[in-house]
């Protein structure tokens, strides 16, 4: 019951600045999102890779209201790209970026969007590496599946995310794994209406497989964005059965949820890429992982009030 309650709180701007100014925020926050300057992040990055992990970077931010912050948003990626060319890790980080903070809810969005997105995947192609666009609300997909299109014309790698409780996710699926698309099935992660989203938990699960399952057998490259142990070792069996090699899929999973799990499936020989989240505009993301796991909340509740 909490979940939605939480969603609803994570679009309100009295909640944002009443949770961002909390004293004990930080810290419950630095579990999801440990930095927030490229600098921070840098020796994460370092650990992670070293560790036999991929990661793709998340500089967290949505919803922007005026173009500039757009721009600033692709200039928050380039200087990262820079970064990660200088480390020389272009080969194990991607990125994965959110349309609507790159100007996707403005008049005229769509094109600013798209406008502001390609310098960032020209930059990651060349240093070997490519960007995921994350699904936001299903008001913002069409929207992002053109923009997905229209990249991937220059830069086939360019990969999507695609979100099991809606009902088009079939449709979309089929779509994108014949045309040999990168990937990523998620649950996800927004508050969404019985009219376009499964609302149970097992009809989701089961739309979950349903999709994994064509991706698999389809011609591109499925991303499994997922912490559910269930869904990982049904993954695992539909790799197996459709022919598929460890590198002709990955594992993706949240930093700060199940990091033993991440080793475990790295240590099995599983590409598993860690999606790694930094920045200062963290209300948004960091709401989401409450809701998807009411115990957080109670564990932040409990640190404000015996800090209080
Ligand atoms: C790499 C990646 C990228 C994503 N990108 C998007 C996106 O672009 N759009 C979108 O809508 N959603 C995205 N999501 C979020 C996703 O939609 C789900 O909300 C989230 O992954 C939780 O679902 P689950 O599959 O892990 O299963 P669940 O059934 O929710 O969780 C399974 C288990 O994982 C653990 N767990 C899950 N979430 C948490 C948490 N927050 N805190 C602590 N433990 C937790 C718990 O042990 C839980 O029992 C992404 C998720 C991942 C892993």
């Amino acid at each position: 019951m909490l979940g939605p309650v939480i969603l609803a709180a994570s679009r309100s701007d009295r909640m944002r600045r009443l949770i961002s100014a909390a004293p004990v925020t930080k810290q419950v926050v630095d579990r999801f999102i440990p930095g927030e300057t490229v600098d921070d992040i840098v020796p994460i990055v370092e650990r992670l890779t070293a560790g036999g992990l991929e990661l793709t970077m998340d500089v967290v931010g949505e919803d922007i209201t005026r173009p500039e912050q757009a721009a600033a948003a692709r200039d928050a990626y380039l200087a990262l790209v820079d970064r990660l060319a200088e480390l020389e890790l272009g080969e194990r980080v991607e990125m994965s970026v959110k349309l609507s903070m790159f100007g996707q809810a403005l008049d005229g969005g769509h094109e600013l969007a798209l406008a502001n997105v390609r310098p960032v995947v020209e930059a990651a192609a060349a240093i070997g590496t490519t960007v995921t666009l994350d699904a936001e609300d299903h008001t913002t997909l069409d929207s992002m599946f053109a923009i997905h299109e229209e990249l991937r014309k220059d830069f086939p790698q360019t990969g999507c995310v695609i979100q099991a409780y809606l009902f088009r996710t079939e449709a979309d699926a089929r779509r994108l794994a014949a045309s040999g698309s990168r990937v990523r099935l998620v649950k996800g992660a927004y508050k969404e209406p019985a009219e376009v989203a499964y609302q149970q938990k097992h009809e989701i699960d089961k739309a979950y497989v349903r999709i994994l399952r064509t991706l698999m057998e389809g011609e591109g490259y499925p991303m499994i964005g997922s912490h559910d142990p269930r869904l990982i070792s049904i993954a695992q069996e539909l790799a197996r059965k459709a022919g598929r090699k460890l590198d002709e899929y990955e594992f993706q999973m949240l930093y700060g949820i199940r990091g033993d799990e991440h080793l475990r499936l790295a240590a099995e020989g599983h590409r598993m890429r860690v999606y790694t989240a930094y920045g200062t505009d963290w209300y948004g993301y960091f709401m989401r992982r409450l809701a998807e796991k009411p115990a957080n909340l109670r564990f932040f509740v409990r640190s404000m009030i015996s800090k209080g």
